[in-house]
């Protein structure tokens, strides 16, 4: 019996629950589709980095005797014109619990008629839905959401098996494609499963322990930077989670927010574009197309830190938690504009860009969300910077224009006697911004 192992969001072959299943019952094609509706929305180094990874996978499935079979356009009819081609009896896939892909897959299924699509696994440690509260309803709050996920099983990592798999390599495939052009001076992490094993092990072995104390310090740069290999399925979160020690609970409940932000994106699909809080929606906001949303989005707000976040994001195509916290506070109650805007503007950004991760995050930030931060703690935007960057480092890796200043006074460049002619000035003042941000929101309640 031949299976066609359906790749999305499980780029691996270790750990891999999908692989098992497809693999039990014969040769299996592995595939992956590359869908225009998703590839749209996502910018060139999110889709470079897609590409990386299946050169990587395709790499290491030649080197067992393998290949990875690619096929453009609608998984509608890609997914089917496999299964005829091969003969396929089977599709299988680890699930997908997002809006797009749950339609998507149901699409998919009707379309194969009798061939069953046979979902096994999924990105999460405990797929989301699983994990309610006790009268079954999904929880709107992280706390008691991570106290139940921790005492709900998840199972050991799967074996290697991928020696052992007879892989189809008869199938027409398209190339994968080149590179898009990337922005001059962008620099991605490397892609595919050995770099996500490689990263891992060095960061547990070098960093993970000073965690809970470094992972506030964008300076630092101490977190883990597993998030774009998590977005890709790399690795699975239960492969780390199986490494981690009893003394790693800050990290094993930074890996519960994302299972967290999915079980909320799975149980109100409408969370990823609407306001959780819905009296919020009703606020005066700022037009988007002004000159300061501009600025925001090429980091020439005048407040150092804020503009050191925005670079990054443009830079690596990845940003610290951190900075993405004050840089969405600050376009939500500092530029008044809504966070759906900020949050499309990350999509189009991050390599980790991921729908349920950051519409949560933004929601959270911009205090609308499931735990939302108190719409009237407005992170001020200097005191962030001088708590978390306290010497000023990271804003001058990413601020050339505020190089010459040293220590913590790079935070309030206005401040200083001379302040470097090239860096822009503050486009708001944060003290007038919060208090009508305030007064909006007064309003709005
Ligand atoms: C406005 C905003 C937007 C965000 N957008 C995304 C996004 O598109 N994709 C994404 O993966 N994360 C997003 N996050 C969460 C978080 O910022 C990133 O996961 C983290 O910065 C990734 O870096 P890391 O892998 O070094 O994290 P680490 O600190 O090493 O954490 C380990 C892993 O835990 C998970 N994690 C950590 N913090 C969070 C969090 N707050 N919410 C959910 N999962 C978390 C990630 O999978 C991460 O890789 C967003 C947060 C905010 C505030």
């Amino acid at each position: 019996m031949t299976s066609v192992l359906w790749l999305r969001r499980d780029l691996r072959l270790r750990d891999h629950p999908a692989l098992h299943a497809a693999a039990k019952d014969g040769p299996v094609v592995a595939l992956f589709v590359l869908d225009p509706a998703l590839l749209k929305p996502a910018g060139a180094p999110r889709v470079a980095f897609l590409y990386r990874t299946l050169r990587a996978l395709d790499a290491d499935l030649r080197s067992r005797g393998g290949r990875l079979i690619v096929r453009r356009g609608d998984p509608v009819n890609a997914v089917p014109g496999v299964v005829r081609e091969s003969g396929a009896d089977a599709v299988h896939v680890s699930a997908d619990f997002g809006p797009y892909g749950r339609a998507r897959d149901e699409a998919v299924a009707t379309a194969l008629g009798d061939v069953p699509l046979v979902r096994t696994g999924s990105p999460y440690a405990v797929a989301p839905g699983r994990v309610t509260k006790s009268d079954g309803k999904p929880f709107t709050v992280y706390t008691p959401f991570y106290r139940a996920w921790m005492s709900h099983e998840w199972r050991a990592p799967a074996l290697a098996i991928t020696g052992r798999v007879d892989w189809r390599t008869d199938l027409a495939s398209v190339d994968i494609p080149a590179d898009p052009a990337l922005p001059a001076g962008l620099t991605l992490p490397d892609a595919g499963e050995d770099a996500a094993l490689k990263t891992w092990k060095a960061y547990r072995t070098r960093d993970l322990a000073s965690y809970p104390e470094s992972r506030d310090r964008p300076d630092l740069d101490r977190t883990s930077r597993m998030s774009v290999y998590l977005k890709w399925g790399c690795i699975h979160p239960r492969t780390m989670l199986h490494d981690l020690g009893p003394g790693d609970d800050t990290f094993r409940q930074e890996i519960a927010w994302r299972e967290f932000y999915a079980a909320v994106l799975y149980a109100w699909p409408a969370s990823a574009r609407e306001y959780f809080q819905p009296q919020l929606a009703a606020m005066d906001y700022a037009r988007p197309t002004s000159t300061a949303f501009t600025a925001w989005r090429e980091g020439r707000t005048g407040y150092p830190i804020v503009d050191a976040g925005m670079r990054q994001l443009l830079g690596e195509g990845w940003m610290h938690n951190r900075l993405r916290m004050i840089v969405a506070s600050f376009l939500v109650k500092d530029l008044h504009i809504e966070w759906q805007h900020g949050a499309r503007h990350f999509m189009r950004h991050l390599v980790d860009g991921d729908l349920a991760s950051n519409q949560h995050g933004w929601q959270w930030t911009a205090g609308t969300g499931t735990d939302p931060a108190p719409y009237y703690r407005v992170f001020n935007p200097v005191l962030q910077g001088q708590k978390f960057d306290p010497d000023g480092t990271y804003v001058r890796r990413w601020v050339p224009e505020l190089r010459a200043v040293e220590g913590k006074a790079v935070h309030e460049p206005w401040a200083l006697a001379d302040p470097p002619a090239d860096y822009p000035e503050r486009i708001v003042d944060h003290a007038v911004e919060r208090q009508e941000a305030l007064a909006r929101y007064q309003a709005a309640k």
